[in-house]
């Protein structure tokens, strides 16, 4: 079964949104393996997102990303990595699609709620940062 990392952003859990993001995931089949509660450093953020350091929203985004905590999950399930890019909707909540995460939820291009690991390999590495194999728990 696939496996994919999802984060819920410091806005989401600044809002109180955590219940919100996992009631979607379970109601969509979604199976969660692994979650936990964590502030990111500076370091941890940015090699979280070092594919984006040379774009020109990196400071920005690294702002945001240690403003506060984050909840980190392994999701399960068949094409979850699709699955739930699809439950969170476009990157731009303006674009994104009715009923997804981001279009219910999002207040601002960064401030979008929730991060999805984007491709196999990506999920390997965005799970293997946060969890060892003990955590995951299928
Ligand atoms: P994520 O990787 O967080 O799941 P994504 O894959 O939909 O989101 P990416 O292109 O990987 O989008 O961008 C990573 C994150 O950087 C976005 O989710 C958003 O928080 C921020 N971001 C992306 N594009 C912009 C932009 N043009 N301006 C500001 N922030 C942006
Ligand atoms: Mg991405």
């Amino acid at each position: 079964m696939e496996r994919t990392l999802s984060l819920i952003k410091p806005d989401g859990v600044a809002r109180n949104l955590i219940g919100e993001v996992i009631k979607r995931f379970e109601t969509a089949g979604i199976k969660i393996v692994a979650m936990k509660k964590l502030h990111l450093s500076r370091k941890q953020a940015e090699g979280f997102y070092a594919v984006h350091k040379e774009r020109p929203f990196f400071n920005s985004l690294m702002e945001f990303m240690t403003s506060g905590p984050i909840v980190a999950m392994v999701l399960e399930g068949e094409d979850v990595i699709a699955h739930n890019r699809k439950l969170m909707g476009a990157t731009n909540f303006k674009e994104a699609e009715e009923g997804t995460i981001r279009r219910d939820y999002a207040t601002d291009i960064e401030k979008n709620v929730v991060h999805g690991s984007d491709a196999p390999e990506t999920a390997a590495f965005e799970i293997s940062y946060f969890f060892n194999s003990m955590e995951i728990v299928g």
